[in-house]
């Protein structure tokens, strides 16, 4: 079977840059005025896409982390550990120390680079410059970039983000002059799990058995890998599926007018994409898609606002004039929506349904994504049902969420 020699290995080189440029904007871009993608610890948000979690919408972040490692189970009984060789941070990290070691004329042997004393001093300095910027950028995950760089001129970070940015470049840094392959080959436990997972429909990089026969023994398939094994022996638990050994294969067999040796396939039976018809695919498939359908669903119907009430702590019950109680509230608004809203509040008799007046903080216009205290007296009568149901209202009057609260009995209160 004659298949195209065209190079896999451009492609690779593209996602990756890709991937590394998506990693440094998206804590640059904004959507309604906040962060396209930010974790605020402080604030306990999460901004996504224009859309702002609370910690009380965590389940919806929980449901997320359940599609994606469901998703990265599935991609890895499908694709065997092509997440590995083309998407993972930590092969794109040792690609870009030793593109950048080769450039500066250094060689490659076991995980080191070995050449001039001036080349490896560059080569350091640059690790230096990237672990640093790769460092802020994933600060910025959680501290806005323009307001890091406001602060930082006073030296007004937290010292938390002082400490992450430290340790941060620190590992960074070492990872980039020391470690590099090492973690894929000895420490990394998705490679052992991947052999857990490797089924007869996974995609799989080998010499067919078929091939053999046509195999120069050149070499090359074994000087282009990266994790130093030869694909020739079968499917090692050291192969990250980069494809390197593919390409050089194709390279030797053009000069030969022949086809590439080395191939990708699903299994190992030569049955193409048709083994993908399989129950150990299908059924984690339609798992994620149910669950993402879900997801979706539920994030796409939650309330635009929020409504917490409490009885003030410190200010008392009081009675007022004739047989009213007036009793003081801390409320709390919570707008979700991706658009500045003014809100309402009125409450009215759980029981009855006979509406209460307030008195003070019931109205405000609230930010996308902002949560703002507000401060009301109820009034009530001094015997009348201890159970309030309170209502937060858009500027249409239609309700948007509520909240209930139990008053004092009048008999506990003082004139
Ligand atoms: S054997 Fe091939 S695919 Fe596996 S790591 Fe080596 S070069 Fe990459
Ligand atoms: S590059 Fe191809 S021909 Fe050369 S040793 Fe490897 S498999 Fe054989």
């Amino acid at each position: 079977m004659k298949t195209s020699n065209r190079l896999i290995g451009p492609w690779r080189t593209r996602l990756q840059w890709l991937l590394c440029l998506l990693f440094l904007l998206l804590p640059w871009l904004e959507m309604n005025g906040n962060s396209l993608v930010r974790i605020d610890i402080p604030g306990l948000r999460l901004y996504l896409f224009g859309q702002v979690l609370r910690i009380e919408e965590l389940y919806l972040v929980l449901l997320g982390i359940l599609v994606f490692v469901l998703a990265f189970l599935l991609v890895t009984v499908v694709l065997g550990r092509v997440w590995c060789g083309w998407l993972c941070p930590q092969t794109t990290i040792s690609d870009l120390a030793e593109g950048l070691g080769r450039r500066l004329g250094l060689r490659i042997r076991h995980n080191r680079m070995q050449g001039s004393r001036r080349s490896r001093l560059l080569l350091h300095v640059a690790f230096l410059a990237i672990a640093l910027l790769t460092a802020a950028t994933l600060l910025w995950y959680f501290i806005a970039p323009r307001d890091f760089w406001s602060r930082l001129p006073g030296l007004d970070l937290p010292a938390a983000a002082w400490i992450t940015l430290a340790l941060v470049t620190l590992l960074l840094y070492l990872d980039l002059g020391l470690v590099r392959r090492l973690l894929c080959r000895d420490f990394c436990p998705y490679g052992r799990i991947q052999t857990a997972l490797v089924s007869p429909v996974t995609l799989t990089l080998h010499l067919p058995p078929g091939a053999r026969g046509h195999c120069i023994d050149c070499g090359a398939c074994v000087r282009a890998c990266p994790m130093e094994i030869d694909i020739r022996q079968g499917l090692q638990v050291e192969c990250i599926s980069c494809a390197r050994c593919l390409d050089a294969c194709r390279r030797v067999m053009a000069g030969r007018g022949r086809a590439g040796l080395i191939r990708y396939t699903f299994g190992l039976q030569g049955r193409g994409a048709r083994a993908l018809l399989d129950v150990r695919v299908l059924l984690p498939a339609a798992a994620v898609l149910a669950l993402l359908l879900l997801l979706v669903t539920l994030a796409h119907n939650r309330p635009v606002a929020s409504l917490k009430v409490a009885v003030s702590h410190t200010v008392p019950q009081r009675r007022l004039d004739g047989d009213r109680l007036g009793t003081f509230f801390n409320a709390w608004v919570d707008n979700r929506g991706q658009k500045a809203a003014t809100y309402t509040i009125d409450a009215a008799d759980a029981t009855t349904g006979t509406p209460l007046p307030l008195k003070g903080q019931v109205r405000a216009r609230l930010a996308p994504g902002e949560n703002r205290r507000l401060d009301f007296v109820l009034v009530s009568p001094a015997r009348g049902s201890p159970a309030v149901r309170f209502t937060l209202r858009d500027e249409s009057g239609r309700p948007v969420a509520t909240a209930g609260a139990r008053l004092a009995l009048a008999d506990k209160t003082g004139p």
